[in-house]
């Protein structure tokens, strides 16, 4: 088997490469060739850790496997980042390991390669401002990916916690854009593309504050409870996702379902307009894609770097 250890993801991995990875693997889930496991997530009664996996299969891709790890809270005690995490892939022709690859930075990758995915496809035309809410460790990479494949001339910026905006002004810094905090009716009323990344339990974002043609890509909620916006911003707009089940169960979008404000065929997966079985925007003025994260994400990105790492001589092969 192949080990791509975590240290060597960052020069392996590149935006474009896990772009192409999650766009491919969301076009495959909707054309029925790809799909994924139950997750399971346990809190184990020890370091109050919640671990857990997340698997799927790619037959189009022909990537088979798992990502298994979870949130470890005392760890930045001990020097390290709470999120652990590593993939493990498997031969789909005979159920060997084929290699294990450090998930934390992917997890970022793919995160943030999703939602510019969804930005790609559902974006209003000529979004120029960039908002972001949130400003934890996802959001730089948020930002990153946002910017790098689209086309944005400023961004503006709000957090719970306004200590930690300057992770997303030394961002933009980072990209050569100007960069403002705002509150958050400034943000909703200007801000073409919004991305939300944060922890929150109740709604920030409120439907009175978005206004004109704007895209919404809502990455933070993946847990039962989570939330970020309004569910009556939810109810007026055009709503897509990775996967709609776990959309509606863990999502941003369970909250406008419990209170039967959608229903579940309001909900579109991003692979039906990637494949062009859906127009996307159309004539809607708001559209949200509520990224929940699936496993076949996490094996789409693993198994591109464990490819350029085998090219570039960085892959190690061990016997198991
Ligand atoms: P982080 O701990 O580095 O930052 C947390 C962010 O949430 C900050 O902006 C903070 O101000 C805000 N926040 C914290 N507690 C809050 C509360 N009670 N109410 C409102 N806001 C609060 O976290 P991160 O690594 O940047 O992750 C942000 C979120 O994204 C998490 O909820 C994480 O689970 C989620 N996430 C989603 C995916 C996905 O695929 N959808 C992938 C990775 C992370």
């Amino acid at each position: 088997m192949w080990v791509v250890p975590e240290k060597d993801i960052a020069g392996l991995m590149t935006p474009e490469a896990a772009f192409d990875a999650v766009e491919a693997v969301f076009a495959a889930m909707a054309r029925g060739d790809a799909r994924n496991f139950p997750v399971v997530r346990e809190a184990i009664g020890h370091e109050d850790a919640l671990y857990g996996f997340k698997g799927g299969f790619d037959g189009a891709g022909l990537t088979l496997g798992l990502k298994a790890g979870g949130y470890w809270p005392n760890n930045q005690k001990r020097g390290l980042i709470n999120h652990q995490s590593t993939v493990f892939l498997f031969d789909p022709d005979t159920g060997r390991v084929s290699a294990a690859v450090g998930g934390n930075l992917l997890t970022a990758l793919r995160t943030a390669a999703a939602s510019a995915v969804s930005s790609k496809y559902l974006a209003p035309q000529g979004a120029k401002v960039l908002g972001m809410i949130g400003a934890g460790h996802q959001s730089a990479f948020q930002m990153r990916a946002a910017v790098r494949f689209g086309n944005f001339e400023r961004v503006i910026g709000w957090n719970p916690h306004p200590e930690m905006l300057t992770r997303l002004a030394d961002t933009a810094a980072e990209l050569g854009l100007p960069f403002k905090a705002v509150d958050l009716p400034r943000l909703g009323a200007e801000a073409d593309v919004i991305v939300s990344i944060t922890s929150a339990f109740s709604p920030l974002l409120m439907d009175a504050h978005v206004q004109g043609p704007t895209h919404i890509a809502a990455m933070g909620t993946d847990t039962k409870g989570k939330q970020e916006l309004d569910p009556a911003l939810v109810a007026r707009a055009r709503l897509f996702t990775d996967e709609v089940a776990q959309s509606l169960s863990i999502g941003e979008f369970q909250h406008a379902s419990a209170q039967k404000l959608i229903s579940d065929s309001d909900v579109t997966a991003i692979g039906q307009v990637i494949i062009g079985n859906h127009p996307g925007r159309g004539d809607a003025e708001v559209t949200i894609f509520d990224g929940t994260g699936v496993g076949l994400q996490d094996l789409a990105v693993a198994g591109a770097v464990v490819e350029l790492a085998k090219q570039q001589g960085k892959a190690v092969e061990v016997e198991i």
